[in-house]
């Protein structure tokens, strides 16, 4: 193909039901066609214009030459002992670049972990991904590529309902037009059709992001991740809080406008002999007064950075603590550890401990 004849090719995957109509009516289509497409792409997952069978054989056959589906590409499965796929993708509209998305497998329920940046600029201090620092931002079409790719690859075992989370390479408030487009499709019971209170998004804190996520109809759950029980601490390991401390962060959290039966999340990353102690748990308590709030301890998962894992007593006493202060507290078992798969261990290691499989 010449490449005036490859620039041509529009890719389809990513697009809204809108913008698919547009596309099919500048090619001379009738609007409804656009309707087809985007039922076929997303609640159907057709990949290919052939297989399209709704669609006229004359359009398939043009689409097949004027338009793509970019899915991102699978370069490797990395399998946990517990049954957690850690896929490593390549994708590609705009510049190359490769990405994590996570696979859990549950009794009922399957949830699948999705990046929406390459690298990330937020540069926590105790995760992996920071050491990549900012590839770039992803499209919405490499965000809903990803939760798609997943549910194709394990199509024969998939369980009835998906969970989706946004907490995997990348904030997602930093790239936040491309999230809320795939957001979009993810959630729209005419597209992937995921339960709105089936998906999380996971902020470091990004404040005017937050303020811009309490404005839209259709959303996700909230996740912010909290980390430490004071700005001085904060400061230590997030250097975000030097731009929205904590007063910031938990006044947006207030006015947050939460649904009836929402709930913010708060995410405590626990780092042994860190921000572990009976008197931090009591400083998050307090933080979190006036909020209606769940906690996720999350034990710090091992990577090459200078911190250590908390010792289980600290953690079972931190919840401990929360709990009998009225404050639902739980503690996150972090999965695909054995395959770097797990939260802040996202930083394309190819060192994995388990074999391999492309
Ligand atoms: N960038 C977003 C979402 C991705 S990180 C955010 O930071 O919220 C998802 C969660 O993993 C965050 O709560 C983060 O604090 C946590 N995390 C990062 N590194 C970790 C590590 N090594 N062990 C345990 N949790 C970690
Ligand atoms: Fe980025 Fe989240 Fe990792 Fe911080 S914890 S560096 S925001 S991915």
């Amino acid at each position: 193909m010449s490449p005036q004849a490859a620039n041509a090719v529009v890719n389809l995957l990513g697009k809204s039901a809108e913008e698919l109509r547009v596309f099919l009516e500048s090619l001379g289509e009738p609007g409804y066609r656009g309707a087809q497409i985007y039922r076929a792409l997303y609640a159907e997952r057709r990949f290919d214009f052939a297989a399209m069978t709704n669609l006229p054989a004359a359009l398939r056959e043009r689409l097949s030459r004027e338009a793509s589906i970019a899915l991102p590409q699978i370069v490797r499965r990395h399998r946990s002992s517990d049954g957690t796929v850690r896929y490593v993708l390549a994708i590609g509209e705009g510049k190359a670049a490769n990405v994590e998305t996570v696979f859990m497998p549950e009794e009922n329920r399957q949830t699948i972990c999705i990046s929406t940046q390459a690298g990330c600029a937020v540069d926590c201090r105790f995760c992996l991904t920071a050491t990549l620092g900012l590839v770039r931002n992803l499209t919405a079409g490499e965000i809903v590529g990803q939760v798609l790719v997943a549910l194709e690859d394990n199509r024969a075992a998939l369980k009835p309902q998906t969970n989706i989370v946004l907490m995997g390479q990348g904030e997602p408030l930093l790239n936040f037009n491309a999230v809320m487009a795939a957001l979009r499709i993810l959630l729209d019971p005419k597209g992937v059709a995921i339960a709105p209170r089936h998906a999380a998004l996971s902020t470091s804190g990004i404040v005017p992001g937050i303020e811009r996520l309490a404005r839209e109809k259709v959303r996700p759950n909230l996740a912010i991740s909290l980390n430490a029980s004071s700005n001085e601490q904060r400061d230590k390991i997030m250097p975000i809080n030097r731009k929205y401390p904590l007063e910031k962060l938990l006044e947006a959290c207030r006015n947050y406008p939460l649904r009836p039966r929402e709930w913010l999340l708060f995410e405590y990353v626990l780092l042994g002999g860190f921000n572990d102690s009976p008197e931090d748990a009591h400083r998050v308590v307090r933080l979190l007064a006036n909020l209606r709030a769940k906690v996720n301890l999350i034990p710090w998962n091992p990577g090459d950075l200078p911190h250590k894992r908390p010792d289980p007593r600290r953690v079972e006493e931190f919840q401990r603590v929360l709990i009998e202060k009225g404050v639902p507290c739980f503690i996150r078992d972090s999965r695909g550890q054995d395959v770097m798969a797990a939260c802040g261990q996202l930083a394309l290691a190819e060192s994995a401990a388990s074999p391999a499989s492309a």
